[in-house]
């Protein structure tokens, strides 16, 4: 296995194969291979947002792939944003298409004008759906599993709402949701408002969840975005009012991709592979039963009986009794990135114990068998509040506050004074190479000056390098 440290890229390819997170082999390049356990992962995250967006009175639906361009084109700044970054399908059998149709890059223009038939009265509002599926667009710059792909396993939500106000309140549920999910993968992230120009196209305003990956680079993991009436002008989404008044909608998306995957993969790993977040984890804990030649049937059957009394407390467990040395497995399922290792031999049996080793920082130690649900319970919890914990604390140290463009960290997320004019910002990036994330959502205390023009400022910018 290549070192983390030494070279991000390499380690990075080489833990998603070893770990058996997805194949980069299928014939078409960008467009890559869930292979089962990475498959397994990404049906954890799935399912605990589904749980969360069900919870928060949002109805799941499916929308078909493809729209046809007429629809597509509405929203004008929208088409532009995604025109170069689109699939097109031109043709059917042997005919062509009189309108050509787009393979979703995301799905506003699949569902707007279904919501203008769907809303009709303030008794519909909100609105509120979500869906998981797969979108696809056309890198053109070196792709990566997970974190730059061409097919996407892709996360939406898409709400409508009757004023500003109370689409700015589902913005808000958003970042609730998001704070919950991100524990759940004991991922830090900052809440940062895009940028003018590279906000997405259409929305009023973008709010980017980024996260910070061990070679200083961020990874944007999802946005929220506020649409204001942008979409809802041109699909002619409105509703009647008390007073029978007809009025647009106000929208609202919150989306979030299999990047979360890449994301885990770069805060947790290490040097011997991944190291899963107990909450999303397909298998919390591995058992290993250490067997000698006297003992062999008395350990086997009580590893047996282990794993049920486990998986009957509701925690996932595989137990590894395939005819191998223990230390090989190890190092199969640190690889894998299993949060919790129980061993169980004779001399465990016969002191009423299991012994353990954490994945993320090697302790050891015993669990009382007849204690064992709750202590295993127990030890996962705290595993995933030290995973956060620190993967917080990583990030912190890399946000460094500068004052002046001279010799600027390449390595930091930046933070500095900013007058917020496109002139400053652009300058700033053409010519330091960093990209402008945008400013903190929830203001911070700040005083400083704008590092181009030197106008006094109270809010701070953040910028960086991004994957
Ligand atoms: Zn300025």
């Amino acid at each position: 296995m290549s070192l983390k440290e030494d070279d991000f890229a390499d380690w990075y390819l080489d833990v998603v194969e070893k770990a058996g997170m997805s194949d980069k082999r299928y014939p078409i390049k960008g467009m890559n291979v869930w292979t089962p356990y990475g498959w397994k992962v990404m049906r954890f995250i799935d399912a605990y947002i589904r749980q969360e967006f069900d919870a928060t009175g949002h109805d799941e639906v499916c929308f078909p792939l493809m729209i046809p361009e007429t629809e597509f084109a509405k929203e004008k700044d929208h088409i532009k944003g995604f025109d170069e970054e689109v699939y097109w399908v031109t043709h059917a059998g042997l005919n062509e298409l009189d309108v050509r149709l787009v393979v979703r890059p995301t799905s506003e223009t699949a569902m707007y004008p279904m919501f203008s038939l769907w809303v009709r009265s303030h008794q519909d509002l909100p609105l509120k759906t979500y869906q998981i599926v797969n979108t696809f667009r056309y890198e053109t710059k070196q792709t990566r599993p997970f974190i730059r792909v061409r097919e996407i396993h892709f996360f939406e939500s898409h709400t409508c709402h009757v004023s500003e106000e109370d689409a700015q309140c589902q913005v808000e549920e958003d970042i609730q949701i998001l704070e919950r999910i991100a524990k759940q993968i004991c991922l830090p992230y900052t809440l940062l408002v895009r940028t003018e120009w590279d906000k997405f196209p259409g929305a009023h305003y973008t709010v980017g969840i980024d996260t910070s990956m061990p070679n200083g680079r961020t990874l944007q993991m999802g946005s929220i975005h506020h649409y204001r009436t942008n979409f809802s002008i041109p699909y002619n989404i409105t509703y009647e009012d008390e007073n029978g008044e007809h009025k647009y909608v106000h929208q609202t998306t919150f989306g979030m991709s299999e990047r979360l995957v890449g994301a885990l993969i770069g805060v947790h790993g290490d040097d011997k592979g991944l190291v899963m977040p107990p909450g999303i984890a397909p298998y919390q804990v591995v058992i290993i039963p250490i067997l000698s030649k006297k003992s062999a049937d008395e350990v086997s059957a009580a590893a047996k009986a282990l794993g049920d009394q486990l998986s009957a407390g509701g925690i996932r467990v595989k137990l590894d009794d395939r005819d191998d040395r223990p230390g090989s497995k190890y190092y199969d399922w640190e690889i894998k990135g299993v949060p919790l290792r129980l061993e169980l031999g004779a001399r465990d049996i016969e002191n009423k114990v299991v012994s353990f080793a954490r994945r993320d920082n090697a302790e050891k130690g015993t669990i009382a068998i007849s204690d064992v649900v709750p202590g295993v319970k127990m030890l996962l919890d705290v595993i995933s509040e030290e995973m956060l914990a620190r993967a917080e604390e990583v990030q912190r140290s890399r946000i460094q506050d500068v004052d002046s463009v001279e010799n600027l960290p390449q390595d930091k997320i930046l933070r500095f004074g900013w007058c917020g004019s496109d002139e400053c910002g652009h300058k700033f990036e053409d010519e330091q190479g960093f990209k402008i994330l945008g400013t903190p959502y929830r203001p911070e205390p700040y005083s400083g000056k704008c590092i181009i023009c030197g106008k006094p400022v109270d809010r701070p910018a953040y910028a960086a390098h991004t994957m």
